[in-house]
């Protein structure tokens, strides 16, 4: 037994750009021209050049994630799964596939769900108005259609993807998307804030005033809302942007919040193994280039020392709700929590953005939502 790691690939293919998304993803409104054989063949070959890296990990999970995984055939994930198992010590016990609503058949979900356990479904919003703001390809049916046809397939652990506070959006239309969400019984939901993420359409758009986002009291509303009604209905808030039934927490995401290694493969691919954090620079061309050569693609490296690695720790585990406990990580990382940020935590709690109990630390309810000014305190 190995230490136990993550798999993530990343497929960098989409129908069209949404006009909110940064996620590096090129469009293809004709899927059948994605180069899907080169893409398989650069992907193996760049699981070939790290084999002798990881040899000491045991991949536990497995994610595919976009892009739009489902663009590409089953196949393709079949071989690739393969060549994974024959190559790395890799044992998924959780296997995800991202897939979106449109275009998805019976048949390609159950070939899917030959080899992922888990589906994560980017419905974004339940209401036609909500969709059309976020500049969706597909209708409130195909998401309905598409769940009911993933749970035909045998896909028993599933999660669905919601985008909140869209321009214009209501909070009676916020409940109404929350009931309908819930009638579809997953087992994890992921809600994010819509954000304007710099030079995307969205982003532009409202710099020029032609789109308005909400005020902010009525986003701190919303994301009250959405926590009371899934927790009322039987789901944990566990990540601050991440709820799940008992036991159907992302094992995959774990990894990255609780600082664990993890291995990323494709372009947009990010890894972090030992001391040393890679990043696949965001670009198919190079990316196909550099394996055609038999070559790792051009990425950026970076070596973390205890303290940084510590430091990242801290931030990132303080996403999950139940927070850190201060001896693990004294054991972990051989630094003290408390001594070590003195001065900066004590402000922290005083100021009602931190709760300290006994051993944890963790966000409070005021912290939750303003995560974000915690974490430029604590870097
Ligand atoms: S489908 Fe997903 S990855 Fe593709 S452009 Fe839209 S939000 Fe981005």
């Amino acid at each position: 037994m190995g230490i136990e790691a993550a798999l993530y690939v990343h497929i960098p293919f989409c129908r069209t750009k949404c006009p909110y998304c940064d996620f590096y993803s090129l469009p293809f409104p004709d899927p059948e021209k994605i180069p899907v054989k080169e893409f398989l063949h650069a992907l193996k070959k760049e699981i070939s050049l790290w084999q002798p890296l990881v040899e000491t990990y045991e991949f536990v999970t497995f994610y595919v994630g976009g892009g739009t995984p489902s663009l590409i055939p089953p196949a393709f994930y079949q071989e690739l799964f393969a060549f994974l198992k024959a190559s790395l010590n890799f044992r998924p016990e959780e296997a995800t596939i991202e897939v979106n609503p449109e275009g998805l058949t019976f048949e390609a979900l159950s070939d899917y769900r030959k080899i992922f356990n888990r589906i994560s479904i980017g419905a974004q919003s339940f209401t036609e108005k909500g969709l059309k703001a976020l500049g969706r390809r597909h209708s409130v049916d195909d998401t309905q259609k598409a769940i009911s046809l993933a749970r035909k397939a045998g896909f028993s652990n599933l999660s669905l993807d919601m985008i909140y506070a869209w321009p214009g959006e209501t909070l009676k239309e916020l409940e109404h998307e929350l009931e309908l969400l819930f009638s579809f019984e997953p087992q994890h939901v992921s809600c994010y804030e819509l954000t304007p993420e710099p030079d995307t359409p969205l982003w532009q758009a409202i710099k020029r005033k032609k789109i308005t986002l909400l005020p902010e009291e009525q986003i701190i509303e919303f994301f009250w809302l959405i926590h009371d009604f899934l927790e009322d209905k039987g789901f944990e808030h566990y990540e601050i942007s991440n709820y799940a039934k008992p036991g159907y927490q992302c094992k995959h995401n774990l990894f990255y919040w609780q600082a664990r290694p993890y291995l990323g493969l494709g372009p947009g691919g990010a890894s972090f193994l030992e001391n040393k954090r890679f990043k696949n620079q965001e670009n198919l061309v190079g990316y196909l280039e550099a394996l055609r050569q038999e070559h790792f693609p051009p990425r950026d490296e970076e070596t973390l020392d205890a303290e940084a690695r510590f430091r990242e720790a801290v931030i990132l585990s303080l996403r999950l709700l139940k927070g850190i406990s201060l001896s693990e990580f004294k054991r972990r990382f051989d630094f003290d929590v408390l001594d070590y940020y003195g001065e900066i935590i004590e402000k922290l709690v005083r100021n009602g953005l931190l709760i300290l109990e006994k051993d944890r630390l963790r966000l409070s309810r005021k912290g939750l939502l303003l995560s974000n000014l915690v974490f430029r305190e604590l870097v």
